[in-house]
């Protein structure tokens, strides 16, 4: 391992899972996963191609119920490869005796190596190396180079490159008993003496597409005829080439593939395209120089440099790069969403959440063009939500919790415990705070981008008919002359409803609630900040009256906000007078309990009892609201919140959190960045393995978690760094923890490049030169004019 590498050495079949998910090769369009070329969907492997925006939807009768899932569709996989010797098995690493067994995934150059050795019972031994890329330069195609040497052999081999359009949804085991038999075959067949193309049509969203593999043999830098024989059989057409090995010199076999969508701009139809770019593309290297040089420019915007062990490093590098991998300039103006798990496997369908939270803020000052184009994806989805409003009996929009192709709902209604084997209601669609994430993402990309276009045609109605949605939400209770809003969850998913009562929802979500006062506060700042002539057709085309806006200000001033304790902001109204949890046994009786909603569960009993959370819930607040912003807003409201209660909230949230939910750590670490920034040291370290080690125990082979991954780096970035805008002023005021020697990154704000170095002892920040106008740059209260090309430096006190 290096600072720029992942490897793993030898071939663990059970790791294998992981492994995949973690060398997930993509450019913003589409990725594969890191599987064995030979291999297909078995026990051991599951090879996965998906693209952006691609979903279908399958009905399915389950536990007496009829349901509807919609999924990222697996699309039909081009990596296919394997050989033999003439008259021995296909290549398959669980029947050969493997001496050695390397894989590499190079996070500067977006290449995925793999070099092994084996014997086979006939004693022949064999070396074969790979490298594999899904090219960041050109957006449809990929490559998989294949070199093999025949070590103490000699004789015929059979090559076999196809393209499989059988493929399943059927990645994720909990799954399994839903249909996920998304792809219809249209056509497989030879387009040319090298080229072999399959069309498939998903079943109902009846999006085509196209992929074809070019395949061609090199020895020695010339082109190698081969005897090709072409298989055909039911969806998946194959090359099987012909050729002489000798003893000791290598022969490689390049696969040249294209994936075409029928969402992919620029067409005439995916199978034709599909075929039209392998034929024009290049060779390996060809395509290797491209893709490298992209990954570079990317580099050069992203890299975060830290100098604390060479781990930590390698695993932030990671997170960026399957960042990258899911959202790149490849993406602009796109029509995608940015899945919480990745275009990396099938959890959660390719569903998009409120985890964008974790993610914008780092796109926001390294690449803003992405966040507006994430944030498109969901103004395009602004109709759908206002009808889903409309069918709740509510005004305004209502975002789902889960979001695919159209913007409906897409969140189950039935969830498997694998623990009890029970089907379980879903209720987590009524997060319905995924809305505040919506609308604090799209004030913060304005922060930061100054996009005022942006603001005023799509952030605008986005913020107002959300603003709307949740004063339509809010109810007005007399006796305390305060709002409320009932029947919702907070972000903890372990509590959906009350113990003693019927019905799923719960009332006055703390963090619901201030963020929803944080908005209102925002609608009416941006009627004040946007031009009048703006602000009078907003009001024309959302048909704001002075009477709903009133009313806005009303509830802005008069949410009511819960407590218990001494002084303790409660999650939900009656989290404090729940039951406490027997930790300690409960550890005791299960080692891991970071899902102790299932234990419970499958005990008979319920989460819902407990003062018990899955992840940060009120302490989100600290995350995403600075300190005198939060006590802006309980101050109008009426509330006090002294430093001493602040702490005792966190103190209290920190004990009773199991974090079931990567996420949860990131925001742990995050608000206790300054008072305690040993052991927030200590979570940030706990967060960055949550995939590289597969903290959860198998959820990462099912797709990364990029909220977390993000968000790791972001704490570096933002957290440890005071890193804000706010007003018209870059602010710092950083705070390293000790193990944290040094970092350097760049970012984007405002038009410029600004250079930022923090040590223990300094801050100096940098703006390269350009033509735009002087920025503001603030440490702590002092506020410096920064001219493009100048520096300004800050000693740090001790
Ligand atoms: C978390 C949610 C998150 C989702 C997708 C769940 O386990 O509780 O907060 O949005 O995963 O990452």
């Amino acid at each position: 391992m290096s600072e720029w590498s992942l490897g793993y050495e030898g071939f663990e079949p059970d790791r294998e899972g992981l492994r995949e998910a973690l060398c997930t090769l993509g450019n913003g369009v589409f990725a594969t996963r890191g599987a064995a070329p030979e291999a297909s969907a078995d026990d051991v492997h599951y090879p996965g191609t998906y693209a952006a925006g691609t979903y279908d939807r399958l009905k399915t009768d389950i536990a007496g119920r009829t349901v509807e899932n919609e999924d990222m569709v697996n699309l039909p996989n081009w990596l296919v490869l394997t050989f033999r010797p003439e008259g021995g098995g296909w290549l398959d690493l669980r029947k050969v005796d493997v001496i050695e067994h390397r894989q590499e995934l190079n996070l500067r150059t977006g290449v995925l190596t793999r070099s092994f050795r084996f014997g086979d019972g006939e004693g022949r031994v064999t070396h074969v190396m790979q490298r594999r890329l899904v090219s960041m330069a050109e957006p449809s195609l990929a490559a998989l180079e294949t070199t093999i040497v025949a070590e103490n052999w000699s004789g015929p081999m059979q090559i076999r490159s196809a393209v499989d359009g059988t493929v399943m949804n059927s990645g994720v085991e909990r799954y399994r008993r839903l249909r996920g038999d998304h792809l219809v075959p249209v056509s497989a067949n030879a387009v040319g003496p090298e080229t072999i193309t399959v069309v498939v049509q998903t079943r109902t969203s009846r999006i085509r597409v196209g992929v074809s593999a070019r395949t061609r043999l090199v020895r020695d830098g010339e082109r190698v005829p081969a005897e090709r024989r072409l298989v055909r059989n039911r969806g998946v057409v194959a090359h099987e080439l012909t050729v002489e090995v000798q003893e000791g010199t290598p022969i490689t076999v390049e696969k040249v593939a294209a994936v075409v969508t029928s969402r992919t701009p620029a067409i005439y139809e995916p199978g034709l395209n599909a075929t039209q770019s392998v034929a024009r593309a290049g060779g390996f290297d060809e395509l290797l120089e491209r893709h490298v040089l992209a990954w570079d420019q990317l580099w050069q915007r992203f890299d975060i440099r830290i100098e604390d062990s060479e781990r930590s490093q390698m695993i932030l590098r990671l997170h960026v790069f399957h960042l990258l991998q899911t959202v790149s300039p490849n993406s602009i103006d796109l029509d995608v969403g940015v899945p919480a798990r990745g275009l990396h496997g099938e959890a959660y369908r390719g569903h998009i959440f409120w985890d964008e939270l974790f993610i914008f803020p780092l796109l926001n000052f390294q690449f803003p063009a992405l966040t507006r184009t994430l944030l498109n994806y969901r103004f395009r989805r602004l109709g759908e939500a206002r009808w889903a409003a409309r069918e709740a009996g509510f005004d305004g929009a209502m975002f789902p919790w889960q979001s695919g192709s159209g913007g409906r709902e897409e969140s189950q209604t039935l969830h498997l415990n694998p623990r009890s084997g029970r089907w379980l209601p879903d209720n987590s669609r009524l997060q319905r705070h995924i809305n505040l994430a919506i609308a604090y993402n799209t004030w913060q990309y304005f922060q930061v981008s100054d996009d005022v276009d942006f603001l005023r045609f799509r952030g605008a109605p986005m913020l107002v008919e959300i603003a709307r949605f949740w004063a339509s939400m809010a109810t007005y209770d007399r006796a305390r002359d305060r709002y409320e809003i009932r029947g919702v969850m907070g972000p903890d998913e372990y509590h959906d409803g009350y113990p003693d009562r019927h019905g799923p929802g719960l009332n006055n979500n703390a963090y619901t609630n201030v963020m929803v006062v944080w908005l209102l506060c925002r609608v009416i700042e941006l009627f004040e900040r946007l031009p009048d002539h703006h602000v009078r057709e907003l009001w024309e085309t959302l048909h704001v009256t002075r009477v709903e806006f009133d009313r806005w200000e009303d509830i802005s001033r008069k949410m009511v906000v819960p407590f218990h304790g001494a002084g303790i902001i409660s999650q939900f109204e009656g989290y404090g007078d729940l039951e406490e949890l027997d930790w300690a046994s409960y550890t005791a009786r299960y080692g891991d309990i970071h899902r102790m909603d299932r234990i419970l569960e499958a005990e008979g009993d319920s989460a819902n009892r407990y003062q018990l959370s899955k992840q940060a819930d009120v302490l989100m607040l600290f995350y995403l609201l600075s300190a005198t912003e939060l006590g802006q807003i309980l101050e109008r409201l009426g509330y006090e919140l002294s430093s001493e209660a602040v702490s005792r909230t966190i103190d209290y949230y920190m004990a009773r959190t199991s974090h079931g939910s990567t996420l949860s750590r990131v925001v742990h670490s995050w608000v206790i960045a300054r008072s305690d920034r040993e052991r927030s040291w200590e979570l940030f370290s706990e967060a960055i393995e949550s995939d590289v080690a597969d903290v959860q125990g198998g959820t990462t082979a099912e797709g990364i978690h990029l909220g977390a991954m993000a968000g790791t780096v972001d704490l570096i970035q933002r957290g440890y760094t005071g890193l804000e805008a706010r007003g018209d002023v870059l602010w710092f005021d950083p705070a390293l923890p000790k193990e944290l020697g040094a970092l350097d990154f760049k970012v984007h704000y405002r038009g410029h490049r600004v250079q930022v170095r923090v040590t223990p002892s300094q801050l100096r920040v940098s703006a390269i030169p350009s033509e735009e106008a002087p920025i503001q740059v603030g440490f702590r209260d002092e506020v410096v004019e920064l001219q493009p090309g100048a520096t300004v430096e800050w000693d740090l006190p001790a």
